[in-house]
């Protein structure tokens, strides 16, 4: 399967299309946030926004899609059927309900993980006056995961040494190492930035905006790659006798909990829902992941460092370009409809409890 720019531009403008016409069918608001670069074939590209229920309402549940770029796809699809089901009723007095479609567009429609400078939009909350995090596992990777020449033989390499590793390591260490972050190398896979990105400033913004005379609200954030097969798996950080934890557990008894990172600890720093609930200590913010498994861990790495190359060293319009971005929508979306039926009931779920939570 081959993946052109042709074919990318109209997947995405179809998914936002779709977003946007099942959102005025539903009675929400909508509003569209251009992105500063165009995106495949010249097509321009939006953050879009739609909202409904009571703007006056003490509560907000917002879900968004597309932190990940390629990610969205899967994400997109998600809050386009919970808009055509009116899971979040659009006249709700008691909730003001919101959702952003395509958080990071550039890497939505490039079929990239990343953004337009190469950063994972997850490590680039962090604060930027103060020492950056380092990563010095990320290093052992490095010259494995971010090759200058892409072919056959590096990518039965890349596989197998992946798979060495995390029978070595166990894969928390290695997925540590790897994903963790890193704030060196601006080329190199899992990159945080060197400042807010525009979507970061976006999204920030329209927190500001959304969370005005709000006392609650819960964020839920949709990605894929991780995980089993069509399965969603609700993560947020904390511990469990906070008040949100709790809150957490009224809605989703299956939620999974992490401790929340450490300042000497590179994973997972600068992620998104963390600095919505940094943003608005005095109100009860809860931001969760949905993540949903797709491919093996091996297959996912290998889609990421094969993009990473492309934009780098290939060109995005030619014959290892397409197939290298069919390789991500693979890794990323769910090309099967019952395992998409099985994620959008698992959202459905979640989101509605979410709803009903006030
Ligand atoms: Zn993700």
């Amino acid at each position: 399967m081959m993946m052109d720019l042709a074919g990318m531009a109209e997947r995405y403008l179809t998914a936002r299309d779709t977003f946007l016409s099942n959102a005025r069918k539903a009675g929400w608001q909508t509003e569209s946030i251009a992105h500063p670069l165009q995106g495949p074939g010249g097509i321009t590209l939006h953050t879009d926004i739609a909202s409904a229920g009571n703007p006056d309402s003490d509560y907000l549940l917002m879900v968004t899609s597309g932190t990940h770029g390629i990610e969205g796809y899967l994400g997109s699809e998600i809050q386009s059927r919970l808009l055509a089901e009116g899971i979040v009723a659009a006249d709700a007095r008691d909730c003001h309900a919101v959702m952003v479609h395509a958080v990071n567009p550039y890497g939505f429609a490039w079929h990239r993980r990343v953004n337009e400078d190469n950063v994972d939009l997850n490590r680039n909350f962090i604060d930027f006056d103060a020492p950056l995090p380092v990563n010095e596992d990320y290093e052992e990777f490095y010259s494995l995961l971010n090759p200058v020449e892409w072919n056959e033989q590096y990518e039965e390499t890349l596989k197998g040494e992946a798979a060495a590793a995390i029978a070595r390591l166990g894969l928390g260490p290695v997925f540590k190492a790897v994903s963790g972050g890193q704030y060196r190398y601006p080329q190199g896979l899992q990159y945080g930035g060197s400042g807010p990105s525009w979507s970061r400033q976006t999204i920030e913004a329209i927190w500001s905006r959304m969370m005005t005379g709000k006392k609650c609200a819960t964020q839920i954030d949709i990605h894929t790659g991780l995980g089993e097969p069509g399965v969603g798996v609700l993560l947020t950080y904390g511990a469990e006798e906070q008040a949100r934890i709790r809150r957490a557990r009224t809605m989703w008894e299956d939620i999974f909990v992490s401790p929340p990172p450490g300042s000497g600890d590179v994973m997972a720093q600068g992620v998104l829902g963390p600095r919505l609930e940094e943003m608005f200590p005095k109100e009860d913010v809860l931001a969760v992941v949905l993540e949903y498994g797709t491919l093996p861990p091996v297959d996912v790495l290998h889609g990421i460092a094969a993009d990473n190359w492309l934009h780098h060293h290939g060109r995005i319009d030619s014959p290892a370009g397409s197939r290298i971005k069919q390789l991500m929508l693979d890794a990323f979306y769910l090309d099967d409809a019952g395992l998409r039926e099985k994620a959008y009931l698992r959202a459905r779920d979640v989101v509605s409890a979410a709803g009903r939570y006030v």
